[in-house]
């Protein structure tokens, strides 16, 4: 892909602005190329910087990173995006699949060394840094363990330990950090119990911007008090899942002959339109572009 053409942006030119205005920027993963136009539309109608995310496990699925990276600039030409969009690999199992990311074009990656001893965490963060930082490419890592299922990886929680995060973040010089502290992938099972004690003392120790893995579902005065303490990512994926599960069921019940798949399908990206709509208007990033490009906070 001729990167010279891509308007993407890394997380460096919008999270620090968010951290410093206190509100959040919108991770939404992708599932469908129907995703990636919903989520750039809802951004650009909301005057929002956006941040969009594949899996990797779905990556293969999509068509590859090339296909992803290509898919999104064009995207963004022929819709006349103009807002902040940066394009994430989300929970990374490898150096490797960064370094593929990073070669066809996404501008920010997420290294996920989170179910190793500290130290080979580090050591693979730090690998992944030195050569997206080289690159222009920002990088995100994760200690503690998000519960539910992390990307094919089933975990329980595990609490980000503060000194850890501390080390990890002054050794590799990432640029976010996933600090685990309760929350899950996919539906929860009662109030979540986020540890905001230890989120304002990471936040404080490491003064980096902070990543909330597995927002669906937290109540909104929860995602506004961990933005208040130091998110400045929010990921979003189960939500928009679960609306256009509904709306396709749905529609195709109350249509039973039909097999026109465009119908279907537009109702579905309606669907996780309205779903990023919403998310970004509770993380407070709308109207937040001219902000982000004049460096205002
Ligand atoms: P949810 O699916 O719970 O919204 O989590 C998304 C996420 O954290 C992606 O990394």
């Amino acid at each position: 892909m001729d990167k010279g053409s891509s308007r993407l942006v890394s997380l460096n030119e919008v999270l620090p602005n968010a951290k410093k205005g206190q509100y959040a920027v919108g991770h939404f993963n992708i599932n469908s190329y129907h995703w990636i136009e919903a989520i750039l539309e809802a951004a650009q109608e909301e005057n929002s910087p956006v941040i969009v995310a594949s899996s990797n496990r779905l990556v293969d699925y999509l068509g590859g990173f090339r296909l992803i990276a290509t898919m999104v600039n064009a995207m963004i030409e022929e819709k006349n995006i103009t807002v902040p969009v940066v394009l994430h690999l989300d929970h990374s199992d490898s150096v490797e699949r960064c370094i593929e990311a990073i070669d066809a074009g996404y501008t920010s990656v997420m290294i996920d060394g989170s179910h190793y001893p500290i130290e080979k965490n580090i050591e693979l963060t730090k690998q992944v840094v030195d050569y997206a930082h080289a690159r222009g490419v920002s990088v995100e890592a994760e200690v503690g363990m998000v519960g539910g299922n992390e990307d094919g990886l089933i975990s329980g929680i595990k609490y980000a330990d503060p000194q850890e995060c501390l080390q990890l973040v002054t050794e590799t010089g990432v640029d976010a950090l996933a600090a685990a502290l309760g929350s899950v992938h996919g539906p929860y099972k009662g109030e979540p119990k986020l540890g905001f004690d230890e989120m304002k003392e990471i936040s404080e120790l490491t003064n980096v911007p902070l990543v909330l893995h597995g927002a669906s579902g937290i109540p909104l005065y929860q995602l506004e008090k961990a933005i208040r303490l130091g998110h400045a990512k929010v990921n979003v994926n189960t939500e928009c899942l679960l609306a256009w599960t509904r709306v396709v069921r749905e529609y195709l019940n109350n249509n039973p002959d039909t097999y026109e798949v465009k119908s279907v399908l537009t109702t579905g990206k309606e669907a996780v339109k309205a779903v990023v709509t919403e998310k970004i208007r509770e993380f407070k990033s709308s109207n937040k572009v001219e902000k982000v490009k004049m460096g205002a906070y």
